[in-house]
């Protein structure tokens, strides 16, 4: 499955992280995806194809608009 990912989307994965949260951010995108956990503010990484399989859905969608930051 390939997943289109935005900075500032927001995620929701299936297996809640420690803290209780589903929720993440995203804050880097690349060959690793960075994720901000929206509970406690924890930065993860994980591979685009890990992250993928773990999803569960958007809870959502950054603005669809050409920022241009990388
Ligand atoms: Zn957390």
């Amino acid at each position: 499955m390939l997943v289109e990912l935005q900075v500032d989307d927001i995620v929701r994965l299936r297996k809640p992280h420690p803290c209780g949260g589903t929720d993440w951010r995203v804050v880097r995108l690349g060959a690793d995806i960075g994720l901000k956990c929206q509970n406690c503010g924890r930065r993860i990484l994980l591979p685009r194809r890990e992250l993928a399989r773990r999803m569960k859905g958007w809870v959502e969608k950054a603005a669809s608009t050409t920022a241009g930051q990388s």
